[in-house]
């Protein structure tokens, strides 16, 4: 029983650190150009210079955490699903009769 307490309190842990990781650093270096925003390459004297773009991360050298990703998809879903299109618009219902309407 104790096991399984263990293995369930080291998962709530992991996850919330994850969650506070996302929470305060939202982006990571690219995992293809490391940071770089561009490969490396070298002449032929052999000193290093600038390669290709990174097309992964479009040369930033940033990306976009899973869990934030996710984070910021679940939330432009609530906001949608929750909020008016345009501010300090009426609601109408659809099947409600509008004078212009046919009977
Ligand atoms: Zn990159």
């Amino acid at each position: 029983m104790t096991l399984i307490l263990a293995a369930s309190l080291l998962l709530l842990l992991l996850t919330l650190g994850y969650a506070g990781v996302c929470a305060v650093s939202p982006f990571g270096k690219c995992r293809k150009c490391n940071g770089l925003g561009f490969a490396l390459a070298t002449d032929r004297r052999g000193k290093p210079k600038r390669g290709k773009h990174c097309r992964r991360c479009n040369g930033h050298g940033i990306r976009i955490r899973t869990g934030r990703h996710l984070f910021n998809a679940w939330r432009d879903t609530y906001d949608r699903g929750t909020t008016p299109t345009t501010p300090n618009a009426p609601t109408v219902s659809p099947f409600t009769r509008t004078p212009g309407d046919r009977p």
